[in-house]
């Protein structure tokens, strides 16, 4: 692919401080992670909105502050996961990359793929002990309304999360982005009134992205006649996960020489799954004689 520019967070205040926004286009990383994990179309919607969701929830933390969001229900989909951090590095994940739902039922429907459940958001600082998670009964499975759920549930904030990501005849990402708009306490009453009615007159997000109109044009369709400031926020979105063939190797080591001297034995590679981004990780042969020696030598700690 020709040279395509990085995308970032734009984050918005009004004026007035009546609320607070941050807008996204983040096609390259939800790409990314298709690429990475071969997700069919429902799939792909579903860990790419909430992909979307944890970037821009992110974004209004603190530095190496992140979000995660866990979605878990009945329905075949069983589970997706995104995380995201303030920084801009962002993975997703679902056990069910290549689940398909019957036309009849809605080949699209995250609210049937994921049937009924719970979103759990953990957000987590790093000199925190304790990771704050909060839990609200997912209400469509639609990501945006669960996330404006519990921001209303857990947080008192009212708020308009809309969130997009579409996916062309051949099944694959086309654009993908979403917006977050959060009212400030003690919001006037008509405020709400306006932004829901720029809401309601809004065009396609996701389409507008695919038509080439970038954040701008997400923002427009939303916040057009507010008077905004804009703040900065200086990162890359980046498709990240902590998973490495070391940690592989660091857990083989785990289990001890007699496994590891079997796996040779075997003529058997050793090989792993990251379940958080997909990655598929193997430790050939040679590599596990390499390990095999380390263990005999003794622990080096
Ligand atoms: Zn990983």
């Amino acid at each position: 692919m020709a040279q395509e520019q990085k995308s970032r967070v734009h984050r918005y205040v009004a004026q007035d401080l009546s609320f607070r926004a941050a807008v996204v286009d983040a096609t390259l990383v939800v790409r990314e992670m298709q690429a990475i994990q071969n997700t069919y179309p429902i799939a792909t919607m579903a860990v790419g909105r909430s992909m979307v969701a944890a970037v821009l929830m992110a974004s209004h933390l603190k530095h190496r502050q992140q979000v995660s969001l866990y979605f878990r229900g009945d329905g075949p989909l069983e589970m997706f996961f995104a995380e995201a951090n303030f920084e801009g590095e962002v993975r997703g994940y679902t056990p069910h990359p290549h689940l398909e739902i019957h036309k009849k039922l809605g080949a699209t429907n995250l609210g049937i793929a994921i049937g009924k459940g719970l979103l759990t958001v953990v957000r987590t600082a790093p000199h925190q002990k304790h990771a704050q998670r909060g839990t609200v009964e997912i209400q469509t499975g639609e990501v945006g309304d669960d996330v404006a759920y519990y921001l209303l549930q857990s947080h008192q904030i009212q708020s308009i999360v809309s969130l997009g990501v579409k996916v062309n005849a051949f099944g694959y990402v086309e654009s993908a982005g979403g917006i977050i708009i959060e009212l400030m306490p003690g919001a006037p009453e008509d405020l709400i009134k306006k932004l829901e009615k720029n809401f309601a007159k809004r065009g396609s997000l996701s389409e507008s992205l695919a038509e080439g109109g970038g954040v701008e044009a997400i923002r427009d369709l939303y916040l057009k006649g507010f008077q905004l400031q804009e703040l900065e926020h200086p990162y890359d979105l980046e498709y990240k996960c902590r998973c490495s063939k070391e940690r592989l190797a660091n857990a083989l080591m785990l289990l001890g020489h007699v496994d590891v001297e079997k796996m040779i034995e075997d003529n058997e590679p050793a090989n792993a799954k990251c379940e958080f981004c997909g990655r598929q990780y193997v430790v050939e042969i040679d590599e596990l004689r390499e390990l095999l020696d380390k263990l005999r030598a003794g622990p080096t700690h």
